[in-house]
C-alpha cells in the first residue's frame, strides 16, 4: 500500500506559501518528512515530462503518447531539470529526515548528479548507437494491460509522429561510435521490427477502432518501420576510421560505479575481494571434488591439477539433468517446492496474497530458453509478476542436450532460487509495499541481484538439497559466474584484459562452456559497470548481516534479518546498512513516509 498522493503537482505551491524564509538562507522548501514527500511527487513528476520514455516503463502513464527527440536543446533542458534539483534537494536537512526519506534523498541527489555526468562527461550519446532503440517502451505500451488496448494503441500511433525526427538527430549526434555498440544496435533495431510490423497490427484487429483511422494508424507503423531500417543501413555504412573503444578507462568506469553501484568500496577493493572469493571457492571445490571422486570414478586415478579434478566431477554431476520436454514442467514444479521449504525453515514471511504466476513463455519473448522474470513497471503495482519458462520444442538435439547440462538437475533448482523464491520475485513483493515510489523508481541492481545471489546461499546454508555435496559444488560453479563478472568487468574496461584471458578465466576456473563464455565476452564489450552488481551486492549483504548479528547479539533472527533488509526497498545495501546498523534503530524501513 502507498499511503502517499502522488504526481499532485498543485500541492507544491502551498508548500511555497506555507514555508516560513529566514533571512539569509534563502527560498526554503521546508525540513521535515511531509514537504519532502510533496518536493519529491513534483520532482518524478518533472523527470517524467522530460523522459516519458523511462515514465512509461516505470508504469506512470500520463505521457505514453510522447517521444522526445535527443536533441542538444533537449538535453539541456534535462540538465537544467538536474541543477535546479540538485539545489532544490540540498535545501532539505537530511539528517532530520525519517530513515525512509534519507534514503530517497540519497538516491535523488545521486541521480541528478548521475545525470549530469553521463550529459558533460560520458557522452554516450555520441558513441553508443544502441542507446537510441526505441522499440522497448513501444513494446511495453503494447503488451500491457494498465489501460484498455484501443487507448494504448492511440498513444502508440501518436508516439511514432516523432520518429522520423527522432532518427534524423540521432544520425547528427553519433560519432565515431564504439564498433560492438553499432553492431548491437543493428541487431536490435532489427530484432525489434517486428512489434512495429506484426505486433501493432494485430493488436488492431482486436481493438474497437473505425477503419479509416485503423488504416492512418498503420501507415504510420509501416513508415516507422522504414526509418528504422533506414536508420540500420546509415549505420552499417557509416565511415568509421577511428571509433571509439568499448573499453571504458578507469577513470570512467570509476565514476560509472560510484553513481550506478553506490557502494562504499571502490572498484579496485571489490576487485581485488572477487580474486579472493575466487581463491576460496576454488580450495572448497577441490576439497569436495576429492570426496566425491571415488563415488563418480571408483579407483579411477584423480587428475593432478585440482581445476580439472572440479571440471570432471562437474562435467559427470551435469549428466543429471530433465529431458527437454520436461523443462518447463520441471521449473513449475520447483516453485511450490521453494515457497514451503521457506516456510519450513521460517526464513522470511511470504505474501500469499500475491502469487507468482509460472507461465510459458510468451510468444514476443520467444528465442529466450530459460527462465525469466516479467514485472510491471516499479509504479505499475496491480500488474502480475509473471515466471517465464521457455521451451526447447524444436532445438536441435545437441544444442538442447548442451543446454540441459548446464541448466541440470542441481542448478535449475538454483535458478528458481535466484528469479524466484526467496530471490527477485519475493524482493520485488517486498519492494512494492516499500513506501516511496523513488526507491522504486531508482532501484538499485547491486541490492536486487545482490539479493538473489545471497537467496541461493542462505538456502544452501539451511539445508536446502539436504546438505548434499553435489549440490554445494554446482552452487559454487554457479557462484563463480558472479565472482568471475566482476573480475571480468574490471579487468576488460578497466586493466585492458585481452579476449583470450578472459575466455580462459571463464572456461578454465569458471568451469563455463565455450559457447557461454564468448556469450559473456560480448556482453562484457557493449556493457559496463552491470556485471559488478552480482558480486558487489553479495559480498555488501553478507558483511551487512555480520554486522548486524555483531549489533543484535543473542536476540539475531536470521528472518528479522531478511525482512528488515528487505523493507526499505531497492535502495543501495550502504544506506540499508546505515539505518540498520543505527543506534537505537530496530525498526523498519517502512516505518516512515
Ligand atoms: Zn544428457
Ligand atoms: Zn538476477
Amino acid at each position: 500500500m502507498i499511503k502517499k498522493i502522488l504526481y499532485t503537482g498543485f500541492i507544491i505551491t502551498a508548500v511555497f506559501t506555507a514555508c516560513k524564509k529566514d533571512g539569509n538562507a534563502g527560498p526554503q522548501l521546508g525540513k521535515d518528512d511531509a514537504s519532502f514527500t510533496i518536493y519529491e511527487n513534483s520532482f518524478l513528476e518533472g523527470l517524467w515530462k522530460l523522459d516519458p520514455d523511462w515514465a512509461t516503463t516505470s508504469g506512470f502513464h500520463k505521457y505514453d503518447s510522447l517521444l522526445v527527440v535527443p536533441s542538444d536543446k533537449n538535453r539541456d533542458k534535462m540538465l537544467d531539470f538536474a541543477k535546479k534539483a540538485l539545489d532544490s534537494i540540498s535545501r532539505f536537512e537530511v539528517t532530520t529526515l525519517n530513515d525512509a526519506n534519507k534514503i530517497d534523498y540519497h538516491l535523488m541527489q545521486n541521480q541528478m548528479e548521475m545525470t549530469e555526468w553521463k550529459i558533460q562527461v560520458l557522452k554516450s550519446y555520441q558513441w553508443n548507437p544502441a542507446a537510441y532503440n526505441i522499440t522497448g517502451t513501444f513494446a511495453y505500451i503494447l503488451n500491457g494491460h494498465y489501460a484498455p488496448l484501443a487507448g494504448r494503441l492511440r498513444n502508440f500511433y501518436q508516439k511514432m509522429a516523432a520518429v522520423a525526427d527522432y532518427y534524423k538527430e540521432a544520425e547528427k549526434q553519433i560519432k565515431n561510435p564504439v564498433a560492438e555498440l553499432t553492431g548491437l544496435a543493428v541487431d536490435q533495431h532489427l530484432g525489434g521490427l517486428g512489434v512495429f510490423e506484426k505486433d501493432f497490427a494485430d493488436s488492431l484487429k482486436k481493438a474497437n477502432i473505425p477503419q479509416a483511422e485503423q488504416k492512418q494508424m498503420l501507415d504510420r507503423a509501416h513508415t516507422t518501420a522504414e526509418t528504422i531500417k533506414a536508420f540500420t543501413e546509415w549505420l552499417k555504412n557509416l565511415k568509421n576510421d577511428h571509433p571509439h573503444s568499448f573499453r571504458l578507462g578507469r577513470d570512467l568506469y570509476e565514476a560509472k560505479f560510484k553513481y550506478e553501484i553506490q557502494s562504499e568500496v571502490t572498484p579496485q577493493q571489490m576487485y581485488n575481494a572477487a580474486v579472493e572469493r575466487k581463491k576460496t571457492i576454488h580450495r572448497e571445490m577441490t576439497q569436495i571434488s576429492k570426496k566425491l571422486w571415488p563415488k563418480y570414478f571408483g579407483t579411477k586415478p584423480m587428475p593432478a591439477d585440482s581445476l580439472d579434478l572440479i571440471a570432471q566431477v562437474i562435467d559427470t554431476l551435469s549428466s543429471k539433468h530433465v529431458q527437454p520436454d520436461e523443462f518447463q514442467s520441471a521449473i513449475a514444479n520447483e516453485i511450490p517446492k521453494l515457497t514451503a521449504f521457506v516456510k519450513s525453515k521460517d526464513l522470511l514471511t511470504l505474501d500469499a496474497s500475491k502469487p507468482l504466476i509460472v507461465r510459458k513463455e510468451p510468444g514476443y519473448m520467444a528465442g529466450v530458453a530459460g527462465a525469466s522474470m516479467s514485472s510491471p513497471g516499479p509504479l505499475d503495482k496491480t500488474g502480475n509478476s509473471y515466471f517465464n519458462v521457455g521451451s526447447l520444442n524444436g532445438w536441435a538435439p545437441a544444442k538442447a542436450e548442451s543446454y540441459l547440462r548446464e541448466y541440470n538437475q542441481y542448478i535449475l533448482q538454483i535458478l528458481c532460487i535466484h528469479e524466484a523464491v526467496p530471490g527477485h520475485y519475493v524482493q520485488l513483493v517486498y519492494a512494492n509495499n516499500a513506501p516511496s515510489p523513488i526507491k522504486s523508481v531508482f532501484g538499485n541492481t547491486a541490492m536486487i541481484e545482490g539479493w538473489a545471489v545471497y537467496c541461493e546461499q542462505m538456502m544452501l546454508d539451511n539445508g536446502f538439497g539436504g546438505d548434499a555435496p553435489e549440490m554445494r559444488l554446482m552452487w559454487y560453479k554457479w557462484h563463480l559466474r558472479s565472482v568471475c563478472n566482476t573480475i571480468l568487468d574490471y579487468g576488460v574496461h578497466v586493466q585492458n584484459m585481452a579476449k583470450q584471458d578472459g575466455l580462459t578465466l571463464l572456461t578454465r576456473e569458471a568451469f563455463q562452456q565455450p559457447a557461454e563464455a564468448e556469450g559473456k565476452w560480448k556482453r562484457v564489450t557493449v556493457s559496463s559497470v552491470q556485471l559488478d552488481s552480482y558480486f558487489t551486492g553479495y559480498k555488501e549483504i553478507m558483511d551487512l548481516r555480520e554486522a548486524y548479528k555483531k549489533k543484535m547479539g543473542d536476540k539475531y533472527k536470521l528472518k528479522d534479518f531478511n525482512e528488515k533488509f528487505l523493507s526499505y526497498g531497492s535502495a543501495p545495501v550502504r544506506y540499508i546498512k546505515e539505518a540498520m546498523l543505527a543506534k537505537g534503530n530496530s525498526g523498519s524501513g517502512s516505518s516512515g513516509g
